[in-house]
């Protein structure tokens, strides 16, 4: 029976990965910053109690070493992060202890206690930032706009050192925007999804968001993490970039959402004063305010996944509509109290 430990398990793709390994007949540690609050998704997912918990925070190198020690396992994810882009920039110095030093801990420890475990760091889209290149590959240079996509990038290329100078089977995968019903409530797309859902119940009378225009290749977290899997099958470790291929723009993510709640949405104004109307009843139920701009937004990034497609035949299957409106689906259902397939 193979061993992987996952860090951040009960964050959204630790969760939908502990799932798939668990299916693969895996034995999965699952570590995670004591008294987190991600358990839930276990819950939805069916597999609560199936994951061998272990206590875990990036911030103490000894609780680093000794979990491994303990488990010894096959293969390792990094998934732990402070993952939300917004936060990082009030919490510079706690996301780069997590993000980047995090990274180094636990890399060192493999190096030191566990040197055959074949490692996956996720990495991110986000480390182009302003890059100019019209299409991203795994070539591309990185030009990071935020906090967070600079201790991703550390994390990056301290992972890439440990294969190149320590041998290690250490792979990145350079993910761009997934999604799901398990997504953490900060993030816009499960907002949005959120809000669709509690207006067409009468919970809530609109939602506010930020920049309209705003592009995004979104794809489904559950596809994802199974190319993480298959990057640690390969024979030797390597960089993919993880994305549809496609990017769609924030106003048309709500127009979906709301259409899966059953509203037809007219677009009207501009910039900050644009809104977004239910065509029906002639009310407001999206508004744009400045409070969610980025501080400092990242130009339209387009995706070439053309390497996952070749060399581990991963090809996203979920369009835009269907997973949008799979997410405003189990909102309704989460409100009405049913059960929820993930
Ligand atoms: P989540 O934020 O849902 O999960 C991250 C998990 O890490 C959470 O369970 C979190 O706990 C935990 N964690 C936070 N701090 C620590 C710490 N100090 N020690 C141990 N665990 C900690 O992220 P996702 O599942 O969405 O993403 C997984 C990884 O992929 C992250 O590294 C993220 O940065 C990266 N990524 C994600 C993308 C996406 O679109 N989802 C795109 C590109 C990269 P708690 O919630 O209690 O804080």
């Amino acid at each position: 029976m193979k061993k992987a430990l996952i860090t951040g398990y009960r964050g959204q793709d630790g969760a939908y990965l502990s799932r798939l390994l668990l299916e693969k007949g895996y034995q999965v540690h699952g570590a995670d910053i004591a008294g987190g609050a991600g358990l839930w998704r276990l819950r939805e997912l069916g597999i609560e109690g199936l994951v061998k918990e272990e206590p875990l925070d990036l911030l103490d190198e000894t609780a680093v070493r000794s979990v491994l020690e303990r488990t010894r396992p096959d293969e390792i994810y990094n998934l732990a992060a402070q993952s939300a882009v917004p936060l990082s920039f009030t919490e510079p110095v706690l996301t780069a202890e997590i993000n980047a030093l995090g990274v180094t801990r636990l890399l060192e420890a493999v190096r030191r206690v566990s040197p055959a475990s074949r490692f996956y760091q996720a990495s991110t889209a986000e480390l182009f930032g302003s890059t100019g290149s019209a299409q991203q590959n795994e070539t591309t240079a990185f030009h990071p706009k935020s906090p967070y996509a600079v201790s991703k990038l550390y994390a990056h290329w301290i992972t890439v050192n440990y294969r190149q100078v320590h041998g290690l089977h250490a792979s990145c995968g350079i993910m761009f925007n997934h999604e799901s019903p398990l997504r953490g409530e900060q993030f816009v797309t499960r907002k949005i999804a959120i809000a669709a859902a509690r207006i067409k119940k009468g919970l809530q009378e609109k939602v506010t968001v930020g920049s309209l225009d705003s592009r995004r290749d979104w794809g489904y977290a559950r596809e994802y993490v199974e190319a993480m899997w298959l990057m640690l099958q390969q024979a030797s470790p390597d960089d993919y970039l993880l994305a549809t291929g496609r990017t769609r723009t924030v106003r048309e993510f709500i127009t979906i959402a709301f259409s899966a709640a059953g509203f037809t949405l007219d677009w009207t104004g501009e910039g900050l004063a644009e809104k977004g109307v239910d065509t029906d009843s002639g009310r407001t139920l999206v508004e744009v305010s400045k409070e969610f701009y980025r501080a400092s937004e990242v130009p339209e990034l387009s995706a070439d996944p053309a390497k996952a497609l070749e060399k581990l035949g991963w090809r996203p299957a979920t369009g835009l509509e269907d997973l949008v409106s799979f997410m405003v689906e189990t909102e309704l259902k989460r409100i009405a109290g049913e059960k929820v397939q993930l």
